[in-house]
């Protein structure tokens, strides 16, 4: 039984937001948000074990892009779960990457939940579901959401989330870019595209909602919305292109995930995404591109 317990992993999935509608900058810089996460069937694996001290490995294509200090969201995760209980983060938490990095897919986030939850079963902590999501919104607005997967709606900096029902499998295909797009400088560049403008306040749109209750893929083409892809497109114009190869070869939709620079193409079904993949890869317009379904589940111990 102890032998068991040398080693835990967690699988975490990626999210896209179907909808992204931002607020005006607030006194504290934060912006408000209504921010619908789905998450899809792209993962990490986040692997812990006991060690001598705190230590974080990375393994996968972007691997060398990832911080192992104490700046990693898991280290991170691991300090604020053992600090809480008096206890010593002596582990080892080993990344398995495949979510890209710093492509608004919520990779960190994903790991800061993925080693939270792994913790918390290697320390024989037991703690609530409430008490790890309030440690998840610590750690990051888009952390509560890894830990949780699904879809959901996110108000506030996103973070405050309520869960929503999905009535079918969504396809979609993200093309990865070279490069990452920083969250912050994202949310800079749409402050000043917005500089003269009356930002309205954040809503979800109720059609969007209607389209995930229903599993209608179509409706759900029509509502996808992402409020930052003015700014993203901006700092990085040539996703323009790549947005259009994707429509060209047949998605139903194509947005910015996220802060980007991963742009995401829903498309009506599994063949369909496997001719919009290919010719995203032929393009030359992205690194690579995946073919993923949504909902998947949330952070679970594998
Ligand atoms: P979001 O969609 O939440 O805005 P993102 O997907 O654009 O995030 P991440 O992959 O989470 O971006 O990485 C953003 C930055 O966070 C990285 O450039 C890196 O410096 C830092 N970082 C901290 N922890 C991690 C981690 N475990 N994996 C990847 N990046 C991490």
């Amino acid at each position: 039984m102890e032998e068991q317990m040398r080693s835990v992993t967690v699988r975490v999935p990626a999210k896209v937001n179907v909808q992204l509608a931002v607020g005006g900058a607030r006194p504290d810089g934060f912006h408000d948000l209504a921010n619908v996460f789905l998450a899809v069937s792209l993962f990490d694996e986040v692997t812990v074990s006991p060690s001598d001290g705190l230590r974080v490995t990375c393994s996968g294509p972007d691997a060398d892009q990832v911080p192992l200090d104490r700046t990693n969201l898991a280290a991170r995760a691991a300090e604020l779960l053992a600090a809480r209980h008096g206890i010593a983060p002596d582990v080892h938490i080993h990344i398995a990457k495949d979510i890209p990095v710093a492509g608004g897919m919520a990779g960190g986030s994903a790991d800061g939940a993925g080693a939270l939850l792994a913790c918390d079963a290697l320390w024989g902590l037991n703690s609530s579901r409430a008490a790890l999501l309030e440690i998840c919104a610590e750690l990051g607005s888009d952390v509560p959401f890894s830990l949780a997967g699904g879809a959901a709606l996110g108000v506030g900096r996103g973070e405050q989330l309520t869960e929503l029902p999905v009535g079918g499998t969504f396809h979609w295909v993200f093309a990865v870019a070279d490069g990452g797009l920083s969250t912050p400088a994202v949310y800079r560049e749409f402050d000043r595209l917005n500089e003269d403008v009356r930002v309205p306040e954040p809503a979800a749109s109720q059609a969007l909602l209607q389209a995930l209750r229903t599993g209608d893929t179509t409706a759900l083409a029509a509502a996808l919305a992402n409020d930052l892809q003015p700014a993203a497109l901006s700092l990085r114009p040539s996703l323009a292109a790549t947005l259009e190869t994707g429509m060209e070869a047949g998605a139903l939709a194509a947005l910015v995930s996220g802060s980007g620079p991963t742009t995401a193409f829903l498309t009506k079904d599994e063949d369909a995404a496997q001719t919009v993949a290919r010719a995203l890869t032929a393009s030359g317009t992205c690194r690579t591109a995946r073919v993923t379904t949504s909902p998947a589940p949330g952070a679970t111990v594998v």
